[in-house]
């Protein structure tokens, strides 16, 4: 009277040892069945004792592999048995839905870094140790499915006690597609710039080490692409890296061995070790602490840092010598996508890098690190890349048809949604190069291939001149949905918090096309997926120099006291402002009288680099957001006062910050404290933010707010912001799993897109 009960477990379960597994519960506990993967996930049949199959779902619960993600699991009792006679795995067809299989790339597990430690093991220092629980998984997959001969490994023929454990359910590396040993895996070697080898291949890590000790650049090929590596307490050498790679000031990302280590450079919360050491390992930002030996030229003028553990076997073998951190920053030439191949490395590193540590395992898909931090327990994705990409973010609405959006010109990553998964891209870069737009095409055929989309819709910006827009415009027989920047912006914030709307949105960010053609960036829309309308914006401020303006917030800050004092601005009483050439200043008033080459824009990303320059802090920008970022850091904290400014009402309504202008040059020629100046701005910001979102309140019958751009990485302000908005009662929402800047992007224009084209737009 045997019977047979069905479960099917959803979520990320393939591709993650959860087949063995089963297999190994079921075996300990005498049952009888099968278990292989369909379409939704994995399928279990059981024959046998009820208890021991409750124990095993029981198991499935509470301990599952490290990997996997348990999203929901069913259970049919009673079923005719089919009578099995005994366990088995069924192998997969490549059959079925093709959304869920491809994980992430994640860190070394456990397990394999004590059998890297242990001198009996036959991998003992193998820099390329892996298994089911954990190594690279979507940079090496070519093509689906997920199977050896798929993936870069196909290079490497296991050996016959690889093919053993390969074969063994009941082993660790059952089907563990990039296994490998010293006898048949990827080797490591040491070449100089010039791509001579360098010592014996026994040494490499020895002397890789050495180098680094004696000051030495080292490109160093990694899961995703190549880093750029030096001694981080070495100011000479940091510097040095610095000149070669024509990086001015923007912050180096840095690896330490332990959380013990970065916790002497940095306060370090909870959340953010359970963070640093999840098998996803991003850079993590955290406040720098003061008196921390790092020299100031790793992050000019920032008070956080960037630190991450070592995620690759190799990077733990690196650190066995090395009792202090390490600059790992993405390789690539200026504004071009991370590097990823040997040859190509030697060709465009070689000026800069003075040894390069390669190895012949081929990487097939880039991934730069992925970067967050967190805030009250939560984390907060900044960059979402390796170790998250590109693993699907299920969402409350289904796409109605296959969509791709294509997303931002900046930070870009495109979004396919299919179904109940928006599968979010990893990071692309600044679409401003050849090589960028390359790197995007490219991946948006290898997501085609891999998850087997065919989009019917395809979703871009607003702004023609893009290369997203163009690349859309160029794509035949698709539907295009054009989506409004700042639209995109709250959609995103909408969908990831399973939100239907209407939502009050607050969109603050640098710029974005407006449908009126005037650039956008201080918004405030009452917004659902299918419409947006704009009830309120700052107040446009006439840019003098256009695109310029970015890198040179002096110029930022003129416009801005041109519009709040008029003409006759007694600049050079303002701090700082004697040091700026005043024969550049003159031509740029002169060109702000005539009007020429202005844009008006209502931009919040420019309001606070605009006073960042007025107040001295910043007066130029090596990359975007620097003068905002600096002005947040020197912003003193338990400031209560803020600044006065107006609301003009119509459609829509108007936020006038002259008068905050106007009182903040007064403080600062009064030399008050900047930080305190600084603080009493973004009090000021805040409390605009609060008041408008009490106006909407009132006029629409709206109490769900949404936080969304790049300003609300601003922590100062974010957290202001929520503070005062959860004292109104207010329910916000903010970003946290996909980025809140432009890299968020490609995920609101395919939710907009979807309702667009599902009410027949
Ligand atoms: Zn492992
Ligand atoms: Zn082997
Ligand atoms: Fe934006």
């Amino acid at each position: 009277m045997d019977v047979r009960t069905r479960i099917t477990v959803q979520g990320i379960v393939q591709g993650v040892g959860f087949r063995p597994f089963v297999f190994a519960q079921a075996k300990q506990r005498a049952l009888r069945g099968q278990v292989r993967n369909n379409a939704g996930g994995v399928l279990i049949d059981l024959e046998g004792e009820p208890g021991a199959i409750d124990q095993l779902i029981f198991e499935l619960t509470a301990n599952p592999p490290p990997l996997a993600r348990i999203e929901a699991i069913y259970r049919t009792d009673h079923l005719p048995a089919s009578r099995f006679a005994d366990f088995r795995i069924v192998a997969s067809s490549a059959e079925g839905d093709r959304l869920l299989p491809v994980c992430a790339d994640f860190a070394v597990c456990d397990a394999c870094l004590r059998e890297m430690k242990d001198p009996q093991n036959r991998r003992y220092r193998y820099p390329f140790i892996n298994c089911t629980h954990c190594g690279p998984r979507f940079t090496i997959i070519e093509d689906l499915p997920y199977d050896r001969p798929a993936t870069t490994m196909r290079d490497f023929p296991l050996c016959a006690a690889c093919t053993a454990e390969y074969h063994d359910p009941l082993d660790r590396r059952y089907h563990a597609e990039a296994t490998a040993c010293p006898a048949c895996g990827p080797q490591l070697y040491l070449t100089d710039h010039e791509g001579r080898p360098q010592g014996l291949i026994e040494e490499t890590l020895e002397h890789s080490t050495a180098l680094v000790a004696d000051g030495k650049i080292l490109a160093i090929k990694g899961i995703g692409g190549f880093h750029l590596a030096c001694d981080a307490l070495d100011r000479a050498a940091v510097e040095r890296l610095r000149q070669r790679k024509l990086r001015a000031d923007k912050p180096f990302a840095m690896m330490a061995c332990s959380v013990d280590l970065i916790r002497r450079y940095c306060v370090v919360s909870k959340a953010d070790e359970a963070l640093l050491s999840s098998s996803s390992r991003p850079v993590v930002l955290m406040e720098k602490r003061s008196g921390g030996e790092i020299p100031r030229c790793v992050a000019p003028g920032v008070n956080t840092l960037g630190f991450m553990l070592p995620y690759a076997p190799l990077h733990h073998l690196l650190f066995e010598k090395l009792d202090r951190p390490l600059i790992m920053t993405s390789a690539n030439v200026s504004e071009e996508p991370i590097v990823h191949r040997n040859d190509e490395a030697l060709k465009r590193l070689g000026a800069i890098a003075d040894y390069f540590l390669l190895h012949d395992r081929r990487i097939h898909m880039r991934a730069d690190d992925s970067l967050a931090r967190t805030r009250a327990g939560r984390i907060i994705m900044l960059r979402r890349s390796r170790g998250y990409a590109p693993q699907g973010i299920k969402t409350a609405f289904r796409f109605e048809s296959e969509v791709l959006a294509c997303g931002a010109h900046l930070k870009n990553t495109f979004c396919f949604g299919k179904n109940h998964y928006a599968l979010i891209s990893h990071h692309i870069g600044d679409l401003e190069n050849f090589e960028t737009l390359s790197s995007f095409t490219e991946g948006v055929e290898h997501y085609q291939r891999l998850f087997d989309l065919h989009p019917l819709v395809l979703a871009h910006d607003l702004h023609p001149d893009f290369l997203s827009t163009q690349y859309a415009a160029g794509v035949a027989g698709a539907q295009k949905v054009g989506v409004q920047h700042h639209h995109a912006h709250v959609a995103s914030c909408m969908a990831e918090h399973r939100l239907s709307g209407p939502v009050i949105g607050v969109a603050f960010d640098g710029t974005g096309l407006g449908p009126d053609k005037t650039i956008w960036g201080g918004e405030f829309l009452v917004a659902d997926f299918a419409r947006y309308e704009r009830r309120a914006h700052l107040r446009y401020v006439p840019l003098a120099g256009g695109d310029a303006a970015i890198r040179q917030p002096w110029r930022l800050a003129l416009s801005y006291l041109r519009d709040a004092l008029g003409s006759a601005a007694a600049l050079p009483d303002l701090p700082g402002w004697q040091e700026l050439d005043g024969k550049k200043i003159r031509l740029v008033q002169s060109m702000m009288r005539q009007g020429i080459n202005s844009v008006p824009t209502s931009s919040c990303g420019r309001l606070f680099d605009a006073v960042s320059a007025i107040l001295g802090v910043s007066h130029e920008a090596s990359y975007e957001g620097q003068a905002a970022i600096k002005l947040e850091g020197v912003a003193l904290k338990g400031v209560q006062e803020s600044y006065s400014f107006d609301i003009r009402g119509g459609t829509p309504m108007e936020i006038d910050l002259r008068a905050t202008i106007r009182a903040l040059v007064v403080d600062a020629l009064q030399r008050k404290p900047v930080g305190f100046i600084s603080a009493k701005f973004h009090n000021t910001v805040a409390a605009a933010v609060v008041e408008l979102c009490r106006k909407l309140r009132v006029s629409e019958g709206i109490n769900q707010v949404c936080l969304s751009g790049g300003v609300f990485q601003n922590v100062i302000l974010l957290e202001r912001v929520l503070e005062r908005l959860g004292g109104y009662g207010f329910e916000v929402f903010y970003q946290c799993r996909v980025p809140t800047n432009d890299g968020g992007l490609s995920f609101g224009q395919a939710a907009v897109a979807n309702e667009t084209v599902k009410r027949g737009g």
